[in-house]
């Protein structure tokens, strides 16, 4: 039996139950049970911190399906700090009921663990995920959590394998590029497209090798522990390169890494959009115009966590001749929340399907998003109707306008 990690809970005692923050949570919006909002899953908590609660399966359950979207957090007037509530509760029911997590939950980690860590299994399952999606394998048996990851994944191009640097004449600066765990399988062409618009910014980018994950999944699952040591280690990472910024292309990514690399007194992360919009060069790069409209979507994590604002929205407006507009619904989370979407299939495609619909009332080409989770989850929603399909970083469309090709 593993020693009790005793997790900080005491922040429940902040909230005075006023409930203005019921409204805007997405889940409880969906079931209308108290226990599915932050409120009830406060008492909840509270209840676990005085050891008064009985940790079932159903309270397990309430705690494990929030999104930790922070949506809540927004709005309270008491600065309940939710987010790190949640993360704690998780924490203390992953020792408590170590071996009676629900199967769905175990299998995740097998996954987190086995596969989205280790590179060269991901690049595996990359290859396996091409084939399945070329040949139409989907229907063969395996864990349901790694089907649905399949099904998720983009149309995939090439692994991105990074060179350590990437020089421009008279750099203004020098930047990191954070790749994330999953990134050079899953977003290869936006990290390719992030390296030509950096550089056309007038940015000398470095990528270091052996990079590692930020910690994200193991910080909302039960391990918050493990998730700030990861965050840590990319941190030291970066700091020895003497860099101006470190930048990623998934606000999931960054959001951890400011919050909990102890970032703050060395290099600053930024979500690459927020970077780029922050650090414009004057004069701009000559850009062609692209005809088309495009939906942006926003993620939870730039809206709720960096708090930065739609910088993706400013940013497109610099392509001449594009249409951008916003995603009806942003204001509420999309339903991938890290690996919520692949342990809570149903909730999660209730939260994409207005988002989905939106998109097609809007007639725009391309849904646009700045974080990893979110893309995937939204490209599985549209692939349903549309094999292609495919839900892109901001950054893809600002290469494609710049005069060189890439
Ligand atoms: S978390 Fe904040 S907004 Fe929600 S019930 Fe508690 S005090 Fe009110
Ligand atoms: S983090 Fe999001 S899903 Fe969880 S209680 Fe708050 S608003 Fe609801």
């Amino acid at each position: 039996m593993p020693p009790i990690v005793h997790q900080d809970l005491s922040a429940t005692q902040q909230c005075v139950m006023c409930g203005m923050c019921v409204p805007h949570c997405p889940t409880y919006a969906l079931s209308q049970n108290e226990a599915d909002g932050p409120r009830g899953r406060i008492a909840l908590m509270l209840g676990m911190a005085q050891e008064r609660l009985e940790l079932d399966n159903k309270v397990i359950e309430h705690l494990d399906a929030c999104l930790s979207c922070r949506a809540c957090e927004q709005v309270c007037p008491s600065k309940v700090p939710y987010g790190q509530l949640i993360d704690a509760s998780r924490a203390h029911i992953n020792v408590l009921v170590n071996g009676r997590a629900p199967a769905r939950s175990r299998w995740m980690r097998i996954v987190r663990d086995q596969v989205l860590l280790r590179p060269t299994r991901l690049r595996v399952l990359g290859g396996l995920t091409r084939m399945t999606q070329r040949l139409r394998l989907d229907w063969l048996p395996m864990p349901s959590s790694l089907k649905r990851l399949t099904r998720l994944a983009p149309p995939l191009a090439p692994a991105f394998r990074p060179l350590e640097i990437y020089p421009v004449s008279h750099p203004r600066g020098r930047v990191g590029l954070f790749l994330g765990c999953m990134g050079s399988v899953f977003e290869a062409e936006n990290l390719r497209a992030a390296i030509v618009v950096l550089n056309a910014w007038g940015y000398e980018v470095r990528v270091p090798r052996k990079q590692g994950c930020c910690g994200a999944m193991h910080q909302h699952g039960g391990d918050p522990q493990r998730g700030q040591a990861m965050a840590a280690k990319v941190a030291q990472l970066f700091q020895a390169l003497e860099l101006d910024a470190v930048v990623g292309v998934s606000s999931g990514c960054i959001a951890q890494l400011k919050e909990h690399a102890g970032m703050k007194a060395g290099i600053k992360a930024f979500e690459l959009s927020d970077f780029l919009w922050q650090q414009q060069p004057a004069p701009l790069p000559a850009m062609q115009p692209l005809q088309r409209r495009v939906a942006v979507h926003l993620p939870c994590t730039q809206r709720n966590v960096l708090r930065t604002g739609n910088s993706a929205m400013k940013l497109l407006s610099l392509i001449p001749a594009l249409e951008v507009i916003e995603l009806a619904g942003n204001e509420r989370c999309c339903g991938a929340a890290g690996t919520h979407m692949l342990t809570h299939p149903t909730q999660a495609d209730a939260l994409s399907a207005p988002k989905i619909e939106a998109f097609r009332a809007l007639g725009a080409a391309q849904m646009v998003s700045t974080n990893i989770g979110c893309a995937m989850h939204l490209g599985g929603g549209l692939r349903k109707t549309e094999a292609t399909a495919e839900v892109i970083h901001p950054v893809r469309l600002l290469a494609e306008s710049l005069t060189s090709p890439y």
